[in-house]
């Protein structure tokens, strides 16, 4: 894909770029992880001043060239801005952490699906006026899913089997009685563990965030993702 792009956008890191300009990295909903240049934003005179901006939707217009890495916006327009949790420092931080997260590994096949999850995301965070722990955890959980790092819970990734009664990071999801022995990090979860993995992975953000995941599915989450997002989880800490 090249030439003129109009796509919609969410900037998950703004970086102040010389005097008056800002590069907006972020999702878009048509190719993925993207950063663009907003020439001249901070100027009064500015006609994308206000246009775009972290954790809100924007319709923006740019040239793509394969060979550029950061691209000028040529037009912006603000369609929705999900500010309601930014007085929280811990629901924006991990907001913010999700987008990074989002941004490392968003490609052109999972764009859409991926967008579509960050905005869901924020809106229920919008209206909820926080990004709450369970949130953060079912949003993480989904786009591990997604990206296709982690398999779904209800099987056992070595052989199938339904029955799950353990977790391996080195194995990269659940396994059954007769797989577990194969691998020396296998953990035994309890079956609320396991529902509890499931009830984040399938359902909406909606429910998720009236939900409360219990510490040990947490943990379970921490050592599954820390295989795959290393570096962001030294971030966290
Ligand atoms: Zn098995």
């Amino acid at each position: 894909m090249r030439g003129l792009i109009k796509t919609r956008f969410i900037p998950t890191k703004s970086i102040p770029f010389m005097d008056s300009s800002i590069i907006f990295q972020g999702i878009s909903e048509d190719i993925g992880a993207v950063s663009l240049l907003a020439k001249g934003y901070k100027r009064p005179k500015s006609k994308i001043r206000g246009e775009i901006d972290i954790f809100s939707v924007s319709l923006v217009q740019f040239f793509l060239k394969d060979t550029r890495e950061v691209h000028t916006i040529r037009d912006a327009r603000l369609i929705a801005s999900y500010s309601g949790f930014i007085k929280d420092y811990e629901s924006v931080r991990r907001c913010a952490e999700l987008g990074k997260i989002i941004f490392k590994m968003a490609t052109l096949d999972t764009a859409k699906s991926i967008f579509a999850l960050y905005e869901g995301l924020l809106r229920v965070s919008h209206k909820k006026e926080q990004c709450n722990r369970e949130l953060y955890y079912g949003a993480l959980l989904k786009i591990l899913h997604l990206e296709g790092v982690l398999p779904r819970i209800t099987t056992c990734v070595k052989c199938g089997s339904k029955t799950v009664k353990y977790i391996s990071p080195e194995a990269g999801g659940p396994l059954c009685d007769k797989c577990a022995p194969l691998y020396s990090d296998s953990i035994k979860v309890e079956s609320g563990v396991i529902k509890e993995l499931f009830f984040l992975t399938v359902r909406d953000f909606e429910s998720i965030a009236t939900f409360k995941i219990g510490k040990k599915t947490v943990d379970i989450i921490t050592s599954l993702t820390k295989e795959h997002l290393y570096e962001d989880q030294k971030d966290i800490t």
